[in-house]
């Protein structure tokens, strides 16, 4: 059940591998009256990614064709390399359906989706400490060195920008992260 008091879109944003793809996976899995937003990127799909669940794998001249004619309600280049962004008709035509809106996204779109959409709610998910932030990005073991080190010095700028937000989790486990932006959702808790 959803709470028609409480906004429709929510945003969640935070720095680098603290956990914003696992809690909003959770949330989508679990909550099927939240429609969590596909984004489209220029990156390449990793192993066991799909076009159209995780991201539109779409090339560098789409992107910017999409960009260029308006469909995006939000676009940024993350981690200095590939373009991510919204569908502006994919949200409209979710909030339109009446779902709520989760939107996982960087603290450059969050701040583009402040100025289009300020009804919005904006969630900061932290990590529980800066140690604890390194450890899970060298853990996964996704990226080279080179490239932790690239997310690292963006995470320390997304970090300082926490009080931009209405408010922040601390996703020091997810379900309990995951619990706490449910309520904020305004959606009724249950587990499945
Ligand atoms: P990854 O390449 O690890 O899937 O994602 C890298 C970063 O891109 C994450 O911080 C994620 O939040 C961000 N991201 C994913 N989709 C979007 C989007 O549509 N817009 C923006 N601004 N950032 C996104």
């Amino acid at each position: 059940m959803t709470d028609s008091r409480q906004p429709q879109v929510t945003v969640l944003a935070g720095p680098t591998a603290v956990g914003k793809g696992t809690v909003s996976t959770y949330i989508r899995d679990n909550y099927p009256e939240v429609w969590l937003s596909v984004s489209a990127t220029t990156r390449s799909p990793r192993a066991g990614e799909q076009d159209g669940v995780h991201y539109y794998f779409i090339d560098r001249e789409e992107f910017d064709h999409r960009v260029q004619t308006g469909q995006m309600l939000e676009w940024a280049v993350v981690h200095g390399k590939n373009s991510y962004g919204t569908l502006r008709s994919t949200v409209q035509d979710a909030v339109a359906a009446g779902r709520r809106v989760l939107l996982e996204i960087d603290l450059q779109g969050a701040r583009q989706v402040k100025e289009s959409m300020p009804e919005a709610q904006f969630v900061f998910l932290a990590p529980p400490s800066w140690e604890e932030l390194v450890r899970r990005l060298v853990g996964r073991g996704t990226e080279s060195a080179e490239e932790q080190q690239r997310r690292l010095e963006t995470a320390k700028l997304e970090l300082a920008a926490e009080s931009e937000f209405d408010v922040t989790i601390v996703n020091d486990d997810v379900q309990r992260a995951a619990g706490e932006l449910v309520a904020l959702m305004g959606l009724t808790p249950h587990s499945r």
